[in-house]
């Protein structure tokens, strides 16, 4: 069975080289030396000032918008991931979605600004498949409205943008090491802030609020990253430039074999240097799509339908606000199958497929 990605997994040695100092240091948690040592390592490979590894992707999201926000309304994409929208929720605030742009895939910058009223208090935006969004146009509004600017950044490991990482941008960037992401720890994240102020307040916050054992400097949460995740994206790092490699690769095979007017491609933003973290492609129906699923399915290869269904249609959320764009265009989009070691042949394979369909 060929799925749409397949975790990364490094030698063996590599892993149990760390895991041999996880034991001879007899140390599990709570910023061990894998952690600081990782975090060091992130710091140098991508370009920024300060990095906080946290245990998942989604609690950077919650104690951006705990830091950030004291409720209030936050502008966002419908999309993207549904911690998007959930972190947003669970704390307390009330996401106004504001719709993408067909292009690129991105919230529409221009549609931002008829969305803020007097309870505005933050802009979350996605990064959709490490494509960037208009991060200037959004740090203008955000400056004339005295808005945070929070990016859910979880695509985006290694993406630059204007020669410097993406996670750069904004007041907080977020990054996911989900298993399921190009660089991974198992299950992991990190938070990514400029401001040292800002930067060590969530520090506290991802530790219990702790100051020293028994001082508070505020509330907090446990979102601490472990040693044994640390090992794991240790392992996982020296990787990482043959891994974007790979799927550079791969995403050129799929543009070249998949010239055909019915389907229709990301276009990545200028001054990008993409992650190829994602292929999505856009149909031109939903009944294409799902034909094509059909197909691939008989076939033993599963893409994903991500993202769908759009994170306006969600219980808990109400959207009043035009998200045509994004509800046009979400159901007509499968991402196909991009990992390191997918075989030139099966490439061939789907796409033979997808054309058998299509053309
Ligand atoms: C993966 C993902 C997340 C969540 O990250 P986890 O590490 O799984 O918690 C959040 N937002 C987006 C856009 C994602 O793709």
């Amino acid at each position: 069975m060929i799925t749409v990605t397949k975790p990364f997994f490094p030698p063996i040695e590599d892993y149990q080289q760390y895991i041999a100092k996880i034991w001879e240091n007899q140390w599990l948690t709570n910023r061990g030396e894998l952690v600081v040592e990782l975090e060091s390592k992130l710091k140098s490979y991508l370009g920024v000032n300060n990095v906080i590894a946290m245990t998942n992707g989604t609690l950077p999201l919650h104690i951006a918008l705990s830091a950030l926000t004291e409720g209030g309304e936050v502008i966002t994409t419908p999309f993207s991931y549904v911690a998007t929208t959930s972190s947003i929720v669970l704390e307390n605030c009330t996401p106004v979605f504001v719709d993408i742009n067909p292009e690129y895939l991105t919230i529409d910058e221009s549609k931002i600004e008829a969305a803020i009223t007097p309870k505005t208090t933050a802009i979350l935006a996605t990064h959709v498949y490490g494509n960037p969004c208009d991060v200037e146009a959004i740090a203008k509004i955000a400056e004339k409205y005295k808005l945070k600017v929070i990016y859910d950044a979880a695509h985006c490991f290694g993406v630059t943008y204007k020669g410097t990482s993406i996670f750069n941008y904004g007041d907080v960037s977020t990054c996911s090491f989900h298993a399921t992401k190009l660089f991974h720890t198992g299950e992991g994240g990190a938070l990514f802030c400029k401001d040292e102020a800002l930067d060590k307040q969530m520090f506290f916050r991802h530790n219990f609020g702790h100051d020293g054992p028994l001082q508070f400097q505020g509330i907090g949460t446990n979102a601490k990253m472990s040693e044994l995740q640390a090992a794991m994206g240790l392992s996982v790092l020296p990787y990482v430039k043959d891994i974007i490699e790979a799927r550079k690769e791969i995403c050129k095979a799929y543009d070249a074999l998949l010239k055909v007017n019915t389907i229709k491609k990301l276009k990545i933003r200028a001054h990008t240097d993409w992650n190829y973290s994602y292929y999505p492609i856009i149909f031109s129906s939903e009944e294409q799509l799902l034909e094509v699923q059909k197909v691939l399915e008989n076939n033993g290869i599963v893409p994903r339908r991500y993202f769908y269904p759009s994170l306006t249609t969600l219980s808990y959320v109400k959207n009043t606000n035009d998200v045509s764009v994004s509800d046009d265009i979400s159901p007509r989009v499968l991402c196909l199958p991009l990992y390191y070691g997918l075989e030139s042949v099966d490439v061939n394979k789907i796409t033979e497929l997808i054309l058998s369909v299509v053309q």
